[in-house]
């Protein structure tokens, strides 16, 4: 019998523009957890308050609570096996970009060159007021002192995208063109419903593409878009498939 991971080998085998779309499920055996992981930093942190553009310029501090939570969390994560298959995929030459939604940068420490940071990268500071950015690693942010922009005094916020921000121009026109050209999606560890990226594979579709979805459960896209469902933790699939690609 042919299982799910053979067709979608077999798909991307005649496949001349692949891209993944990934999300916070990827790098939860990365040790981060994604929105529904309980027991999480989510949990204690309700994510619509405390990843809210509105919340931050009222209160950054009170975000800063969270954010340092965050940062220690991200900056100690390795990279795991799912994020290397797709460092894989693109270096024996079928994954042209990977297209995240994750802020952990974990695709890059994998090996992945080509990855368009759809919500941006929490190891990058950013002044709101004055533009300047910084590396984390200028502030004191383990004694957990809340960086300020040494030229306005501004508190500093991480160059992700809150709830409430705009996705940058450059990054939305970059992926809906990847998106409209290509032919296969690997969609990674989304739920799926954080717009405009759940828009992607839809986008896709719509130009022919074939969906392909990992996820340890069901989602939206799964009866309404997925062509195929690899059912199961990023980890261990997406290393599988590697292999029977090399076969
Ligand atoms: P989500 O939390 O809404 O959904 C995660 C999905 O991943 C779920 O469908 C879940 O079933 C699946 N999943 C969990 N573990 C998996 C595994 N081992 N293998 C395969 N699938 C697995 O995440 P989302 O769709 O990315 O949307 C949440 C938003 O929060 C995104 O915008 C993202 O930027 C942000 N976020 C990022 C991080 C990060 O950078 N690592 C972590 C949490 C949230």
């Amino acid at each position: 019998m042919v299982t799910e991971l053979e067709k979608v080998a077999e798909i991307i085998k005649k496949s001349k523009n692949m891209i993944a779309l990934t999300g916070a499920g990827i790098s939860v055996e990365s040790g981060i957890p994604d929105f529904r992981s309980s027991g999480g930093l989510w949990d204690k942190y309700n994510p619509a308050i405390y990843a809210s553009i509105h919340t931050f310029n009222s209160n950054p501090e009170k975000i800063w609570e969270m954010i340092f939570e965050l940062m220690e969390m991200t900056q100690s994560a390795k990279p795991n096996a799912g994020h290397v298959a797709l460092a894989e995929l693109e270096k024996i030459g079928f994954l042209k970009a990977v297209i995240t939604q994750n802020i952990d940068n974990l695709h890059q420490e994998g090996g992945s060159n080509n990855v368009i940071e759809y919500h941006g990268n929490a190891n990058t500071l950013e002044c709101l007021k004055c533009g300047r950015k910084f590396s984390p690693e200028t502030f004191d942010l383990a004694g957990k002192k809340i960086p300020k922009c040494p030229d306005c005094g501004q508190v500093l916020k991480p160059a992700v995208v809150f709830f409430g921000e705009m996705i940058p121009q450059n990054v939305l026109l970059e992926s809906q063109k990847y998106a409209e050209e290509a032919d296969v999606v690997l969609v990674v560890g989304t739920s799926a419903i954080v717009y405009p990226a759940a828009g992607i594979p839809a986008v896709a579709k719509r130009n022919g593409a074939k969906i392909i979805e990992f996820n340890l459960e069901e989602t939206g896209l799964t009866h309404n878009g997925t062509d195929i469902f690899v059912q199961g933790p990023a980890g261990k699939t997406l290393p599988a498939l590697v292999e029977l690609l090399k076969k």
